[in-house]
């Protein structure tokens, strides 16, 4: 009988775990593996469990938290740590020592162990990947049979391209070494277009070579460009406040009104003329104060609370071609509209997107054929949400849109043989080799791969 609740994150993912297994040490996760008896499967091991999909539910097996989270070692250009460790933590600690990660997601939460075997995003900065296990270099894991296995991008290139993309499917994570680079100053501006000047003027925005993260508002028909660019001539004092104000309106003051306006306002008229209101002041505040050409990096990493509150969030996203991405960028305006008309539902916060290189890094990479420009609606879960995302899901799917396994909502097995093609059959393939009898396969994973 499960007796156990579990939610993620967000606390709309709901499963029953039969055993709960707080994992201290690798002998902790050693135990799980090896007594099936006790601990039933599937076994899934979650970080800080922020999914947006049910990549991590162990409904009537055996869950395994992570609680090791100890930083092992900051090298000249490498970083090791324990799988338990969180980004916010470790780019404090990198910043300490004068050090930062290549990739600095906005997620706190995200867990080493996680960020090596799972999807994430976040805008390429100039020549370089957007995902962050694409500067993972190494992973030690328990397997299925309760063996241990200790794979480097230097020893097995092939195995750890696989590894990338196994979301826990392979074996658990217990350690995680990244490559990392020197502390430099980075330039941060922003500027908005109405969308149709965006789509002109997109090719010369690409050739100034910053990266490029966008909040889109399809029912004001403008869209906001944050532009990053190291700068290592910068001199003087960094500034601490730009990102300090983006985190807070997006983490916290974003959602929370949407959150507020919801309960307080029936008027659809008078809810999103709020919204709409607070998004032009958002704009505003991106493009006059989120400014500046001396910021530290790691300070884009946002705390959230390990207890999501009525500020949470939630989203879903797929990505584009980006050779494809104004038509149907140009399209999904219309959508976002059209559905509102047709269906009175739209998101109570934003849409944004990230322009993500070309990186054949991790097998389900989502860029591996091309650089891509993605469409991620952000809500706070408003009654419609989970019907908007299935029809946004069949419009992403009838453009070649790709997804992210642990972060695309309502996923089908039509939709991710589409997208990944010979790869998603060596995934099955690598899989069903490594663990035969199915052990850390959830129900999730098992109805994608039927
Ligand atoms: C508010 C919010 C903001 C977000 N912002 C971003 C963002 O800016 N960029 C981005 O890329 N993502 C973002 N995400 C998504 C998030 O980064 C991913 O869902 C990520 O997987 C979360 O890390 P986690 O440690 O919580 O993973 P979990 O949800 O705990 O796990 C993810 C997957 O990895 C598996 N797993 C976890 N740890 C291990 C391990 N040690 N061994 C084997 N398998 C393991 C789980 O079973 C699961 O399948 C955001 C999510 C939320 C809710």
């Amino acid at each position: 009988m499960a007796t156990n609740t579990v939610t993620n994150w967000f606390g709309d993912l709901v499963s029953h775990p039969r055993v709960i297994v707080d994992a201290n040490s690798v002998a902790d996760i050693v135990a799980v593996l090896k007594d099936p008896g006790t601990y039933p499967a599937p076994v899934r091991a979650v970080g800080s469990n922020h999914s947006t999909s049910p990549c991590g539910v162990a409904e009537g097996g055996t869950l395994i938290r992570i609680k090791m989270d100890r930083i092992l070692q900051i090298g000249d250009d490498t970083l090791t740590v324990e799988a338990g460790a969180t980004h916010l933590t470790m780019a404090k600690q990198l910043e300490a020592a004068n050090k930062q990660f290549y990739v600095n997601t906005e997620i706190g939460s995200l867990t080493a162990g996680s960020a090596s075997i799972a999807g994430t995003k976040d805008a390429s900065m100039p020549g370089e990947f957007g995902q962050v296990g694409s500067y993972i270099i190494g992973v030690k894991m328990v397997r299925p049979d309760g063996s241990l296995i200790d794979v480097t991008e230097d020893g097995d290139p092939a195995l750890m391209q696989k590894i990338r993309s196994s979301y826990g499917t392979f074996g658990i994570v217990y350690e995680v070494t990244y490559r990392i680079r020197g502390l430099l100053p980075m330039d941060v501006h922003h500027k908005t277009w109405d969308l149709e000047e965006f789509i002109a003027i997109l090719p010369e925005l690409k050739a100034l070579n910053y990266s490029m993260m966008y909040y889109m508002f399809p029912f004001d028909n403008k869209i906001t460009v944050e532009f990053r660019k190291y700068n290592p001539t910068a001199t003087g004092t960094p500034n601490r406040s730009a990102w300090a104000l983006r985190n807070h309106i997006w983490g916290t003051s974003g959602p929370k009104l949407g959150h507020d306006v919801e309960e307080n306002f029936d008027d659809p008229d008078v809810r999103y003329g709020i919204i709409d209101s607070f998004n032009a002041a958002w704009r505003f505040q991106l493009e006059n104060f989120v400014v500046s050409d001396n910021t530290v990096p790691g300070d884009q990493i946002i705390e959230y609370p390990p207890v999501s509150d009525d500020h949470r969030y939630t989203f879903s996203l797929f990505a584009f071609d980006e050779a494809e991405y104004p038509r149907i960028l140009t399209e999904f305006y219309k959508y976002a509209n059209d559905y509102y008309q047709q269906k009175g539902y739209r998101s109570n916060l934003l849409y944004v997107g990230y322009r993500i290189l070309q990186d054949q890094k991790a097998l389900l990479s989502y860029s591996w054929d091309t650089n891509v420009m993605t469409i991620d609606p952000v809500s706070t879960g408003n009654p419609g949400w989970k019907d908007f995302l299935a029809d946004y899901n069949k419009f992403c799917f009838q453009r070649g849109g790709k997804p992210l396994l642990n972060q695309t909502f309502g996923l089908t097995a039509e939709i991710v043989k589409t997208a990944f093609g010979d790869r998603w059959t060596a995934f099955a393939d690598a899989r069903k080799a490594l663990d035969p009898d199915g052990r850390l396969l959830n129900d999730y994973f098992r109805g994608l791969l039927a």
